[in-house]
């Protein structure tokens, strides 16, 4: 088999290579980030990540991951508690996608650091990627796994864009196992613990507004009594959250009338769910997952996309529906969970990939 190129080394991109070089393909992945960093991440996982993550040798208890148990949902003076219908965990970003590139590379890929691809195109039979270095790579398949950067050519639609925040804390009082979903004005934020301690307060925000660290504490603290009294006293790690904007939460790739069959499209390049509300590290790995499995079986780009939009359809429409719930009417659905935890934890176990929601 020819080469296979895979642009990206977050989840999507190191599963695919992790299972295109167990399937004795030539595989090449580039990675534009010389070391382990931080991302911009709830660093919330679930049963279907886990799954996943299993199914490539990966444990999240051994690599440290926290057991998440429960979630709480505050919202002005309405909130309601639950536990999760299935295993989830915390695990910072550095660690997991450290883990998945090292398990590449053991696993006989080829995998290069701090180079990034500045441009790829077809020619012929082959695909061509240049580095921003200047040398260039070719293969017979590209995996297009960039996450949320766009790449010159290949960009995704422009569909306007909320933006991301992550910013990790020390909390004057621990928290409990549980992820807590806290809407404030103009967006929503997640809390939760961090192994090792400290926790990670992630939000998605309608749009993009300059914050500090304090500025975005405030405003959180002020969606509710119960996040005030979570944040009270919490002391940033960084002086400014970590930022990402243009997230085009909601967007699902569709083939045009003429796809290339050898640009296989995964992760956040193919699907970005809204966050807090579904699993893009899991929606990331089963599109590595699928892509190599296509690739190795000689199926073409589009058929790959179509199973692939198949697995994510439920976790997409539901994910979405909650994202909404959260951003347009966060009172009613804490007072709906309050009444019912079991709706609940079943809205919860329909924002999982089928196969994979139960405990
Ligand atoms: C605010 C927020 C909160 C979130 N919370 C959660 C959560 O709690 N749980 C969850 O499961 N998901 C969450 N997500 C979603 C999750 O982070 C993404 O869906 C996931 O990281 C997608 O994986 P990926 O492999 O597609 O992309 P990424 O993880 O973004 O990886 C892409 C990689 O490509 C590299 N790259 C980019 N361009 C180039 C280039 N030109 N050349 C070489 N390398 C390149 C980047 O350096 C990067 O390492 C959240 C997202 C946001 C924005």
């Amino acid at each position: 088999m020819t080469e296979v190129l895979v642009i990206g080394g977050g989840p999507a991109g190191a599963a695919a290579a992790i299972l295109l070089a167990r399937g004795r393909a030539r595989v090449t992945l580039v990675e534009r980030e010389a070391a382990a960093r931080e991302k911009v991440c709830g660093e919330f996982l679930g049963p279907d990540a886990a799954a996943l993550l299993d199914g490539l040798g990966l444990s999240l208890p051994a690599l440290g991951a926290l057991p998440i148990e429960g979630a709480r949902l505050a919202a002005g003076r309405h909130e309601a508690g639950w536990r999760l219908p299935f295993g989830a965990w915390s695990l910072p970003r550095a660690v997991l996608d450290e883990a998945l590139l090292a398990l590449a590379i053991e696993s006989g890929a080829k995998v290069l650091r701090g180079a990034a691809v500045s441009t790829a195109w077809r020619d012929g039979a082959d695909w061509c990627a240049r580095l921003s270095g200047g040398d260039l790579l070719r293969g017979g398949a590209l995996v297009l796994a960039t996450g949320k950067h766009e790449l010159r050519g290949h960009a995704r639609p422009k569909l306007g864009g909320a933006v991301g925040l992550k910013l990790p804390l020390q909390l004057a009082a621990p928290l409990p196992e549980a992820v807590m979903l806290l809407p404030f004005r103009g967006g929503y934020a997640g809390l939760q613990p961090r192994p090792g301690g400290g926790a990670n307060l992630c939000a998605a925000l309608q749009r993009v507004e300059a914050a500090d660290s304090r500025a975005l504490l405030a405003r959180v603290s002020a969606g509710s009594a119960r996040a005030a009294e979570l944040l009270r006293g919490a002391e940033p790690l960084l002086p400014r959250p970590m930022a990402v904007a243009g997230v085009p939460y909601g967007f699902r790739h569709r083939d045009g009338p003429s796809p290339d069959p050898g640009l296989y499209r995964v992760g956040d390049q193919f699907a970005v769910v809204p966050s807090l509300a579904g699993d893009g590290v899991a929606m990331a790995l089963a599109g590595g997952e699928e892509a190599a499995r296509a690739i190795l079986a000689g199926r073409p780009a589009p058929a790959c996309h179509a199973a692939l939009d198949h697995r994510l359809d439920r976790p997409m429409r539901w994910a979405g529906l909650l994202a909404r719930g959260l951003d347009r009417a966060p009172g009613a659905l804490a007072l709906a969970a309050r009444l019912s935890p079991a709706l609940a934890r079943l809205a919860a176990a329909q924002t999982r990939m089928p196969g994979f929601s139960a405990a």
